[in-house]
């Protein structure tokens, strides 16, 4: 099964290792790593093309708001294991020349992931690749910046050394490292979401997988067809982005609502008047027909009432 190996383990593989949200298939980075001839190519998708095309646009940005100046360098690798190693997308030099640089990690997300990471903070995944990417370069310090080019807007943080977790990540990249020399495939747990992009399906599922159960209901299909077109691709993954936003809206939404019924005056009834708003808020009941109990309880009745319409159904479920 396993051909040459084409990898080393880079910092970017670390959260698929550890099976981080959202690269969580430690599996399928084995496959990977392994040389194991994956069943389709991947080709870009435009939050690839994206980050590799605005990455120079993004550098120039971080330098220009911080004063940093930055250097290109090529992948390092580790002296003593030469198997695994790091790309740092720029290294930081420090204004007293006489102190060691730092490394910068420059993420390109779209819009909606861009305003979670506002909210949430920078995800482990890639605190973790810059952690291992320091304990490659041996550089003490870094940065990840975070741009949103569409707002033109730049999150930037430092992320502190952190040797015993530094210790770690070697240790897990090295034990990874062994299972491939070993041919120790990983245990794996299949689900819908996660596998039906993945290029290794077919080796993975004759290798056996542990199914993971939706109530009665098996999630898991490995039988859908994969297409690859790339219009369609590029529209439903802008598709998903825009609803993604349109849920953080809406979460948004439901909340100011609630705290706009808790301030809500009911005293002055049911519609006030802002300086520059009007507002009504009521709670009252009204009728609605439970079609199921008719249907169930005078079938007679249901079917003089009820029609056929026809209905077009498009759902598009997000997969990492
Ligand atoms: S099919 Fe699923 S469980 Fe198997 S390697 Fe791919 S992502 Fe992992």
């Amino acid at each position: 099964m396993t051909q040459q190996r084409k990898h080393k383990i880079g910092a970017s593989d670390l959260p698929a290792i550890m099976e981080l949200e959202p690269y969580h298939c430690k599996r399928r980075k084995w496959f990977e790593v392994a040389g194991v001839k994956p069943e389709f190519e991947i080709s870009d998708t435009f939050h690839t093309l994206r980050g590799k095309r605005l990455e120079s646009i993004a550098a120039d940005y971080f330098s220009e708001i911080t004063g940093f100046k930055l250097l290109k360098v090529p992948p390092r690798q580790h002296p003593k294991y030469p198997f695994i190693g790091a790309s740092p997308d720029r290294k930081i030099l420090h204004p007293d020349k006489k102190r060691f640089p730092g490394l910068l990690e420059i993420k390109i997300p779209g819009q909606w992931h861009f305003k979670k990471i506002q909210q949430q903070g920078i995800p482990e995944s890639w605190q973790v690749q810059v952690l291992f990417g320091m304990y490659i370069t041996k550089w003490e310090w870094s940065y990840i910046a975070v741009f949103w080019a569409d707002g033109w807007e730049m999150k930037y943080e430092p992320i502190e050394k952190d040797p015993d977790r530094m210790k770690d990540l070697q240790e897990i990249a090295l034990d990874f490292w062994i299972s491939v020399e070993k041919k120790q495939i990983p245990d794996a747990e299949a689900t819908a979401v996660k596998c039906k992009s993945c290029p290794f399906k077919e080796t993975c599922f004759k290798i056996g997988v542990e199914i993971k159960e939706k109530g009665e209901e098996k999630i898991l299909t490995p039988s859908v067809p994969l297409v690859q077109k790339p219009a369609l691709e590029t529209k439903v993954q802008r598709f998903i982005e825009l609803r993604n936003l349109k849920n953080e809206i809406e979460e948004n939404l439901q909340q100011l609502r609630d705290e706009i019924k808790e301030l809500y005056p009911t005293d002055y009834g049911e519609v006030i008047q802002l300086p520059k708003a009007r507002v009504m808020y009521r709670k009252y009941q009204r009728e609605q027909l439970n079609s199921k109990a008719l249907k169930e309880q005078a079938p007679e009745i249901y079917s003089k009432f009820v029609y056929l319409k026809n209905i077009e159904d498009l759902r598009i479920y997000e997969i990492w």
